[in-house]
């Protein structure tokens, strides 16, 4: 089987919900992905921030490795040690006291937001139910999801969508302010948005968000499914603003490549969601909380947001060198390993060019190269991936008319 017969087999036997690119995934190690005809990626996309650890941490593999010999699978009717110990972890290192486990990005939303309405109705006036979330912001292909996510695109055709949900510009407090009813009950934010084209809020708008919604006794959800587990140089982007949310919701790099979710709070908001008012199967099972404990002992002990913060300076300088160079390059923004460089041509194009050249990089809202590769990402792989980005504008800057 090589990569033509897979592409084949796939694009008629899988429900064709990704434009997928012409690239077969074999194994993968450290920032590198290998497709099935033994051809070698630089991985700058990491699964979209997933892979934080690089592809195959060894201790993650470890640790999946002795679990899976041991307990998979055990219903939440149950005490889970390793579930306990994921969540004490969390809380130790961030504003929470509660987990809630679940399997993907979109779940914790899910749980973010159906605490906010039921510790708002019961707490303050039964129709305090509607949540503030941001334009261009994402939350997952959940009905809550997207509902939340403030993105038309993300609901056209699956209407009607859940009520409850309104939309104001990303940075813009007093638009925040205006769109405060006596409906409200939760402010949602990415603190740094991500698939809405890697943008960082102006300075104080976080710290002015958080005194509004105490003002107003809103609860201030933010959405670190991306941004968190120290993909901003800091384990959660929060903690680089003085302030902390009463909800956070966690998911894609926090197990190291299997799937996990988890929904953060303060035991004030927790109390809300007792005894069989929600849940998950699979959330938290000893698999993924074994995966999701390794990883983040990683990070916190290897020196790995040390690097994320050398390299995220680092490989920043250097696109804005190529900034200096090339008249289609706008801007570059980010923080930590989460960079954008914002385009006035489509980059659609470049990311294929990349792809043949050996480069996986991605694109968001049609104009932004978005850069999230593994965060123990070394100066001599950011140069390597220079060099085919170099390479693929130099070309691009010939052609243009
Ligand atoms: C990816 C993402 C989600 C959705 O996560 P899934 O695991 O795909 O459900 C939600 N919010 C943000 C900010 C994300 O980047």
């Amino acid at each position: 089987m090589n990569s033509h017969n897979w592409i084949e087999r796939g694009l008629t036997s899988v429900a064709a919900t990704y434009g997928r690119y012409p690239l077969v995934a074999a194994s993968g190690e450290g920032c590198w992905l290998t497709d099935i005809d033994g051809k070698k990626y630089l991985d700058f996309l990491a699964g979209v921030a997933v892979n934080n650890l690089g592809h195959c941490h060894p201790k993650v593999v470890a640790a999946i490795r002795q679990q899976a010999g041991t307990l998979l699978h055990c219903s939440n009717f149950y005490h889970i040690p390793q579930q306990i110990e994921l969540a004490e972890l969390l809380c130790e290192h961030s504003f929470g006291d509660r987990v809630f486990f679940c399997n993907s990005g979109a779940e914790a939303n899910e749980a973010a937001i159906k605490l906010a309405r039921k510790y708002s109705s019961e707490n303050y006036r039964a129709d305090r139910i509607e949540v503030i979330t941001a334009l261009a912001s994402f939350h997952g292909r959940t009905f809550g999801g997207i509902s939340a996510t403030g993105q038309e695109k993300v609901r056209n055709g699956f209407g009607p969508v859940v009520p409850g949900f309104s939309y104001v510009p990303f940075g813009d407090i007093e638009a925040l302010r205006a769109a405060i009813t006596p409906h409200s009950c939760a402010v949602m934010l990415e603190p740094l948005q991500g698939e809405g084209g890697v943008n960082v809020p102006p300075a104080g708008y976080l710290q002015a968000v958080r005194e509004l919604c105490d003002e107003r006794e809103l609860l201030l959800i933010f959405d670190e499914v991306q941004v968190g587990c120290g993909r901003t140089g800091s384990l959660f982007a929060y903690q680089q603003e003085e302030i902390e949310p009463d909800v956070m919701s966690l998911a894609k790099a926090l197990a190291g490549g299997p799937p996990i979710g988890a929904m953060i709070t303060r035991e004030k908001y927790a109390v809300a969601l007792g005894p069989g008012t929600h849940g998950s199967t699979f959330g938290g099972n000893p698999l993924m909380a074994a995966a999701g404990l390794a990883t983040l002992k990683a990070l916190l002990e290897d020196g790995i947001l040390e690097n994320c913060v050398a390299m995220g300076d680092y490989l920043r300088r250097k696109l804005e060198a190529l900034q200096e160079k090339y008249d289609f390059i706008v801007e570059v923004r980010g923080r930590g390993l989460i960079l954008g460089m914002e385009l006035n041509i489509e980059g659609g194009e470049l990311v294929k060019t990349a792809l043949e050249r050996g480069l996986l990089i991605n694109c968001t809202v049609g104009k932004v190269l978005r850069f999230v590769p593994p965060l123990i990402v070394s100066r001599n792989e950011i140069d390597q991936m220079l060099q085919i980005l170099d390479g693929i504008f130099a070309d691009e800057q010939e052609n243009q008319p």
